[in-house]
């Protein structure tokens, strides 16, 4: 289990619930998507009718399913939450369809994992809310038309590019959502504090903020953390000392690497002098899978600027000597 994973954790489900913004004036951050979104659904409701189908792409826990609650809420709808992998045959998702109410907002969480007969369904739901149920097989089999009442689907994907385009095409607005400024991670550890009721000093969520990878989960995620520390070691308020010496315990540092982040950029430095370095074989000196190293590890590395793929294998950065406070060796002069 890492404290920076961006995947929420089976047990932390509840208190997400509760630190979720309710309505759009309270989400935090990601200014063109909440203009955008707040143009769609005000038309929407002046219309008097429902709002257009929405697909939000991202990486996990950057705020996904928050706004998808939210835009049932702002809409006065009520929500019906699944997962693409969830949708195993075409009769699941058609049990789902015919079962909504008028207005009601579909949130279809990985939705680029739906079967292909599902999707296929799905596309003639969105276009013109009706679904063909095919009773009966072989040759005897007939397709029963049903319709269904006009409903708003929200689609997450961590891809918009790994949907196939007429699914795509379907959606009458896109949002992508970017990794989040540090300033505005540091609101999101202010409201969650709040929320939590723990003090926190300005200093103390610059010091959270900047550990939390650009995503509010891990952001809240350390706040918790953080509290635990602050509770026991200290007077309970949060401040910037307080911050690191927690996260210090947690091994998340300054800039939001942990330990496995460290290994794998500690080794390429120290044991092959930067690089370029084969996969494999970093793996091996880090002693960890090679999908872990490229899966779990890299891409932040990469996002960071600290490692560069290349095709010679993984080269460290001069910002990944400067991080772990050592010296590139000198280039031999040619
Ligand atoms: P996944 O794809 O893994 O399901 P997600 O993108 O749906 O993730 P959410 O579950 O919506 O992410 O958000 C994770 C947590 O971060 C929630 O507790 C939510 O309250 C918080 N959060 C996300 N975005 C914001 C925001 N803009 N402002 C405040 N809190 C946020």
């Amino acid at each position: 289990e890492r404290l920076v994973d961006a995947e929420v954790d089976s047990d932390e489900q509840a208190v997400e619930a509760a630190l979720r913004p309710k309505q759009l004036g309270e989400f935090i951050g990601q200014p063109k998507v909440r203009e955008q979104l707040d143009l769609v659904l005000r038309a929407a409701r002046a219309r008097g009718g429902t709002a257009d189908h929405v697909l939000l792409s991202g990486a996990p826990g950057l705020g996904k399913t928050t706004l998808s609650m939210i835009i049932a809420a702002e809409m006065g709808a009520p929500i019906r939450i699944t997962s693409g992998p969830a949708i195993q045959h075409a009769g699941d998702l058609a049990a789902i369809l015919s079962s909504l109410q008028e207005g009601e907002v579909l949130f279809l969480d990985e939705i680029h994992r739906m079967s292909r007969p599902a999707e296929e369904m799905l596309y003639m739901a969105m276009e013109d809310f009706r679904v063909d149920v095919i009773v009966g097989k072989g040759p005897g089999a007939t397709a029963i038309p049903l319709e269904l009442p006009p409903f708003t689907l929200v689609g997450a994907t961590t891809r918009a590019g790994l949907l196939p385009p007429p699914l795509r095409d379907r959606f009458g607005f896109t949002a992508h959502m970017e990794f989040y400024e540090p300033e505005e991670l540091e609101q999101v550890v202010h409201r969650s504090a709040e929320l939590l009721e723990v003090r926190t000093d300005p200093e103390g969520a610059v010091e959270i903020a900047g550990r939390s990878r650009g995503t509010p989960r891990i952001a809240n995620r350390l706040l918790r953390r953080v509290r635990d520390y602050a509770q026991v070691k200290a007077d309970g308020v949060i401040t910037r000392e307080v911050a690191a010496a927690a996260l210090e315990v947690y091994e998340v540092d300054g800039r939001g690497l942990d330990r496995l982040d460290r290994a794998v950029l500690g080794s390429l430095l120290k044991l092959f002098g930067g690089g370029p370095v084969g996969l494999s074989t970093l793996a091996v000196a880090v002693g960890e899978e090679r999908e872990t190293v490229e899966e779990v590890a890299e891409p932040f590395l990469v996002r960071e600027g600290l490692l560069a793929r290349t095709p010679r294998g993984r080269v460290a950065t001069p910002a990944a000597w400067a991080h772990l406070g050592l010296t590139p060796p000198q280039q031999s002069p040619r």
